[in-house]
């Protein structure tokens, strides 16, 4: 039996893991299941897999999840401390699905037993990359990536020597607006930008999908995870994600990964890794799909790529301070407090006054540096939003 834990089990990811593991229950011991809101969701996940232990990140949902739970041998407990007690619990594999900067602290906390974690939440490699990978590697833990395109990158990889890779492609479908008149593009709603062509996500990345600062986010990731430079990467826009990621070789071969836009692909591959087990995909019917596009980005429609460039140049805590005012941006918008195009603007803003400020991009990165970093930009993008508003 291997013993998995699921931090951020409630949502998108956590869901289609517990979809997977729910399946062959004889082979999984169910440790820790965390969420933060969806408290009906993680009860009934609890009872069902029998997890040791429920943890709900917010303790004014404490007596919810308490009472759920009576009787039924699962323990309960809320707050950020019992979440990094939850993510410490010996596990042979941990899943890291919370979304945001604070799926950073139980992740690092989990690579503490030297563990396998299979890494969805990309703020971690986007906030503290060289901290993760290094802890990784001094604790003789795995890391495994979780998102689409790095599971991609990773497969294609297998065998092969990163120093024989000239350059990783990333694709992009476009997100909501690649079609949209770029004018219009301050007035779209929230609405609008929680739709994705192809994908069906969480709000969050959703929305990051229609302005691309998802894909911004897994440049920075793609960096921090193989250790390539920021000129290696490159996005093209493929509408129909079907091919996920490319990497191209010295030998000017270029090896594509492709397969159904359904997270339990990158999620079962990490799960089974380093076998290859069956996982209850489509299977593509390539007659049937018949052609695949491609087309450069529009810089003036996805702002966001130029922002990521900086961001992978510059290194050091920039990564922190571009995902924290990301995060303030986007709670913005989604609140009505700016629009679609402001994000870019106040983030571009943002990042530019921090590394004004001596010594974002030689800082040593820790815990406690990100989190400074993070509150710091967190703030001034506060300042910058109160801007548009007034
Ligand atoms: P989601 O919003 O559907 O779920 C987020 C989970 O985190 C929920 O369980 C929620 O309860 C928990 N959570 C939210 N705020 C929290 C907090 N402050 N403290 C502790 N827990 C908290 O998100 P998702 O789409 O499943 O994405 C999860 C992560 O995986 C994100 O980092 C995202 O970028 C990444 N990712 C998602 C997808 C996808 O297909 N959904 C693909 C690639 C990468
Ligand atoms: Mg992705």
């Amino acid at each position: 039996m291997r013993r998995v834990s699921i931090l951020g089990a409630t949502g998108s990811i956590g869901q289609s893991t517990i979809d997977l593991i729910a399946r062959i229950p004889d082979e999984y011991d169910v440790v820790a299941l965390t969420g933060s809101q969806n408290i009906p969701q993680l009860i009934k996940d609890a009872i069902a897999l029998h997890a040791e232990i429920a943890v709900t990140s917010d303790p004014s949902k404490l007596d919810e999840l308490r009472d759920g739970l009576a009787g039924s041998g699962v323990e309960a407990a809320a707050g950020d401390i019992a979440l990094i007690e939850a993510a410490a619990r010996p596990a042979d594999w941990v899943m890291s699905a919370i979304v945001g900067a604070a799926g950073l602290a139980p992740g690092l906390e989990a690579l503490k037993q030297g563990t396998t974690l299979a890494l969805a939440n990309k703020e971690s490699l986007v906030t503290a990359g060289p901290l993760l990978m290094s802890e990784a590697k001094r604790l003789g833990a795995t890391v495994l990536p979780v998102d689409s395109e790095h599971s991609a990158v990773f497969q294609a990889l297998i065998g092969e020597d990163i120093s024989a890779v000239e350059r990783i492609v990333i694709t992009a479908s476009g997100g909501a607006f690649r079609d949209h008149p770029l004018d219009a593009l301050d007035r779209v709603s929230v609405a609008e930008a929680s739709n994705h062509p192809n994908w069906d996500m969480g709000q969050r990345i959703t929305i990051d999908s229609s302005s691309m600062f998802n894909k911004a986010m897994e440049l920075i990731e793609t960096k921090e995870f193989f250790g390539v430079r920021a000129d290696q990467i490159e996005t093209i826009i493929h509408p129909e994600s079907l091919i996920h990621a490319l990497v191209g070789f010295n030998d000017g071969a270029l090896m594509a990964h492709v397969g159904p836009p359904d997270m339990r692909h990158a999620i079962g591959f990490a799960l089974n890794w380093p076998d290859r087990k069956h996982v209850p995909v489509e299977r593509l019917d390539l007659a049937a799909i018949g052609q695949l596009n491609f087309r450069a980005p529009e810089a003036a429609r996805y702002p966001a790529l130029a922002i990521a460039q900086k961001v992978m140049e510059e290194g050091g805590l920039t990564g922190a301070v571009f995902n924290a005012a990301k995060e303030q941006a986007l709670d913005a918008f989604l609140a009505g407090d700016c629009g679609f195009t402001d994000m870019a603007r106040v983030v571009d803003r943002v990042v530019d006054v921090m590394l004004s400020r001596e010594g974002l991009q030689n800082a040593t990165i820790t815990l406690d540096s990100v989190n400074q970093a993070d509150s710091m930009a967190r703030a001034l993008a506060v300042e910058e939003i109160a801007k548009i508003e007034s």
